[in-house]
């Protein structure tokens, strides 16, 4: 593939809706004060394109090898002492101390761009848009955490009292916080779980996915690099015990989660059982997200939304649209219009810019959407010898209410078309399913705008795609099945990780 060919290929219907990065949109400086770094870059440009399509020719992933070492109870104990000891300095570091060596944490990591979105390609199977979205997603989070503690932590609240009496309010970090990520967002999950955690001077026992343990290894290098000190982030590494097992064999003092809602459980499970002091746990899950379409939407601009939101990084989004509700009037063109979308696709391995879906992470979630084309009464595929796990986007037709029970994570769209007095109908299965993560809805009307707005999702998003979340802008996390709160990239998380002490002297 030459830069030329990339640079040239035709106009696609899709060409705009899956290559998330949009300057203008992503990096509105004046947002706030914590964006104002955010480095920008877009693929379009042909400079851009020219040195990852360079890196990405003469990238040697062996170079990244982690070591996989069998976990070993006593040294990780002593690990955990270490970093007891360092959480304490960091602790009585003040604020913009802390946030200094932060910033410049994002700083080498916009400095070692091609090596971490060269991985976030290699390692995780990202195209080159989404590893682009994401890297730049990493580092807003860093900037966002460090102004909201700019903000929030420098100088104590003063309540009031009767003459002679002050009160004042404090916040303490926790400790040493768990912080659990998933393989899906290995930079920008991992980095803003950790980021919120420090910033309130709290050390971190980092438990980061097995299948992208390259790139948790050298954002930890950046880390020491850019002067954390060293044992305040333990890294469980690859050969860790599950989430769960880390839960409650080691002493920490609040956990955070990204990934399923039944290891969610089971986390939450084990430390309710724990003894000792009772452990706040911060918990961010699936969803069968859903949209509605009525016949007032704009149809292109549905297509785009439906295409980008069910099959954007191969459906392998907490976030992405599984259930599409379309009112029976415009349910065939729209369907003609998503398939046709669909068919332009490209699937396969993302060497080039121009690959739309990349494969699933692993065999084994190849294999369980296998089991969903079983389920759906799809055709299954058979696994080729060196095969990656590519799997080619489908959508299924279904009768209303739809299957709201299973998040099965990949490209695979359930399409249900409902009655024109049903609309309410749909509301109430969405209310009802449990899930509680993102919602879209395609509609010109002002009342069903009003109506869904009342639905029980975290993030709810009309007349646009439902995934990609910004830092600051869209606060992303769930309720119900789908979440404890509070948000990621939102104001309030960075309290989770500390404690509130009100001090009353009386002078
Ligand atoms: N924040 C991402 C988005 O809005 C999803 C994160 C996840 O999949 O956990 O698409």
């Amino acid at each position: 593939v030459t830069i030329d060919t990339l640079v040239e290929s035709p106009a696609r219907i899709c060409e705009n809706t899956l290559f998330l990065p949009n300057p203008d949109i992503r990096t509105p400086e004046t947002l706030f004060e914590g964006r104002k770094n955010s480095p920008g870059l877009n693929l379009n440009e042909r400079e851009t394109q020219a040195w990852l399509e360079h890196r990405l020719l003469h990238f040697k992933p062996e170079q990244f090898e982690v070591e996989s070492t069998r976990p070993d109870q006593a040294k990780l104990m002593q690990g955990m002492e270490q970093c007891k000891k360092a959480q304490q300095s960091w602790a009585a570091t003040p604020v913009k101390d802390r946030v200094a060596l932060l910033q410049r944490w994002a700083e080498l990591i916009i400095k070692n761009k091609e090596d971490l979105i060269a991985l976030l390609v290699t390692e995780a199977g990202k195209t080159w848009a989404d590893a682009v979205a994401e890297w730049r997603e990493g580092i807003d989070f860093i900037h966002h955490y460090c102004a909201e503690g700019l903000r929030a932590l420098q100088t104590p609240t003063r309540l009031p009292g009767p003459a002679g009496e002050d009160n004042q309010l404090v916040w303490h970090p926790r400790g040493i916080c768990l912080c659990i990520s998933p393989w899906n967002f290995p930079m920008a999950i991992f980095l803003g779980q950790i980021v919120a955690c420090l910033v309130g001077g709290n050390g971190v026992l980092a438990k980061a996915a097995p299948q992208t343990q390259k790139l948790t290894a050298l954002l930890l290098k950046l880390a020491q690099k850019a002067g954390l000190p060293d044992p305040l982030i333990q890294n469980l590494g690859p050969e860790a015990a599950s989430a769960d097992a880390a839960v409650k064999t080691l002493p920490v003092d609040a956990v955070f989660f990204t990934g399923s809602t039944a290891t969610a459980r089971t986390i939450a499970l084990n430390l309710a059982t724990k003894p000792g002091p009772i452990i706040p746990f911060v918990a961010e899950t699936g969803g069968v997200n859903c949209m509605i379409v009525d016949s007032t939407a704009l149809l292109e601009q549905v297509c785009d939304a439906i295409v980008q939101s069910a099959f954007g990084s191969a459906g392998q989004r907490c976030s992405a649209l599984r259930v599409v509700y379309v009112q029976e009037d415009i349910s065939e063109r729209l369907k003609t219009m998503v398939t046709g979308a669909m068919a332009l696709l490209r699937v396969g391995k993302p060497v080039s810019k121009d690959i739309d879906i990349g494969p699933l992470i692993d065999e084994s979630a190849w294999r369980r959407m296998q089991t969903a084309c079983r389920h759906f009464g799809l055709e299954e595929e058979t696994l080729q010898a060196d095969q990656t796990f590519e799997f080619k986007p489908r959508l299924i037709e279904i009768a209303l209410p739809g299957e709201l029970q299973t998040e099965w994570f990949g490209p695979l769209l359930q399409w249900v078309s409902y009655g024109r007095d049903q609309f309410e109908t749909v509301c109430s299965t969405i209310e009802q399913s449990g899930w509680g993560l993102t919602f879209g809805l395609h509609s010109r009307l002002p009342s069903r705008a009003q109506r869904v707005a009342n639905l029980p999702v975290g993030n709810v998003y009309i007349n646009r795609s439902m995934t990609g979340a910004v830092v600051g802008s869209q606060p992303f996390g769930g309720q119900g099945f789908s979440g404890t709160g509070p948000k990621a990239g939102g104001h309030h998380i960075l309290f989770s990780a500390m404690v509130e002490r009100c001090v009353t002297h009386n002078t």
